[in-house]
């Protein structure tokens, strides 16, 4: 995507956003709701003209002629109630070009992967939510896409069948397929996720990998356990008991590292653990999405762009 904008009237649903998604990658398209990641994913899929800018899927310019290689899970599922599981999964792979047999044979064997073969023979009205969501998918990748662009794929399902789905994504991406994921369970995207961009108010605020992003964010705060006393030290702000240490929070502009040295000058210390803090994705997107109007735009932008990464031990959160 270069420089894409699409209005609705006065508003700017997406308003100046460029990425690219990497081939045979996962990658999470993230926001507050309103943000423009459904926008964005239309006009991926050519159902939405951008006002500007411009979008090239598959190397086409054109996202209509190539939509034979791209599955799409909208967040609306769309199947047909009354009709069975397998006539509706030979149904739609017919639309995209494969019949007969051949369709039947993949929507079994997708039907066994997720454990639903069962219900085959039943209309989709008698199935449960998460069950018909497994079933759009398999309708979604029955064609074997190139490209796939799922909305909340995991919505709805329960722990069992979110880690059947979590399974399937992982083998599609595997097996070479490049994946779009829009979806607000940050959990979901640190575990499958090789990527990420966060739109906020149409614009991108985050950008780059899982790991990085959240690298970007730590450093604020250190989990730290020692013999000797950790009040008063300079450059702490706040210091909260955690476990058999303390959780403690950085004055702006001090670094983990100007820490760790005050400590290693104190001879009676007795430091035991040191561990700067990588937040987890759920805390960086309440800080971007959480941050007031008026910083937002200081801190989101300059925390993408601007802020030097400040990478220390690959410390578990
Ligand atoms: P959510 O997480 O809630 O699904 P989203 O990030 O997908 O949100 P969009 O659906 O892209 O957000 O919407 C972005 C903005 O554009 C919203 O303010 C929405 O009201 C507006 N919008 C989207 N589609 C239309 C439309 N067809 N006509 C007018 N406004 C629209």
């Amino acid at each position: 995507m270069r420089d894409l904008h699409r209005r609705y009237g006065a508003l700017r649903a997406v308003d100046g956003v460029s990425f690219e998604v990497p081939e045979g990658e996962i990658f999470a398209l993230l926001g507050p709701n309103g943000a423009g990641k459904t926008t964005t994913i239309r006009m991926i899929l050519g159902l939405v003209s951008p006002s500007a800018g411009s979008v090239r899927v598959l190397g086409s310019d054109r996202p209509s002629t190539v939509r034979d290689a791209i599955g799409y899970l909208p967040e609306e599922r769309g199947l047909y109630r009354d009709v069975k599981v397998l006539d509706n999964l030979v149904y739609l792979a017919g639309l995209k070009g494969i019949t007969g047999a051949e369709a039947r044979r993949r929507a079994m064997a997708s039907l066994e992967q997720l454990a639903l073969d069962h219900v085959a023979g039943q209309p989709v009205k008698s199935l449960s939510r998460g069950m018909q969501q497994q079933v759009q998918l398999i309708a979604t990748i029955i064609h074997r896409p190139k490209l796939l662009i799922v909305d909340e794929p995991f919505s709805g399902l329960d722990p069992v069948n979110t880690r059947r789905m979590r399974d399937l994504l992982l083998r599609l991406r595997d097996a070479g397929a490049t994946i779009v994921m829009s979806t607000h369970q940050m959990n979901r995207v640190e575990e499958i996720c090789d990527r990420l961009v966060m739109l906020q108010r149409g614009s991108v605020v985050l950008e780059g990998t899982v790991r990085s992003v959240r690298r970007q964010f730590g450093g604020g705060s250190v989990l730290v356990e020692a013999d000797g006393s950790l009040e008063d030290l300079p450059g702490v702000a706040r210091s909260v008991p955690v476990g058999d240490g303390f959780a403690l929070t950085l004055k702006p502009g001090v670094r983990p590292d100007d820490l760790l040295t005050t400590l290693a000058a104190r001879s009676a210390i007795g430091l035991r653990r040191f561990e700067v803090h990588t937040p987890h994705l759920e805390e960086v997107f309440i800080a971007v999405a959480g941050a007031s109007p008026d910083d937002e735009q200081d801190s989101s932008t300059s925390r993408s762009h601007d802020r030097p990464s400040r990478s220390g031990p690959d410390a578990t959160a």
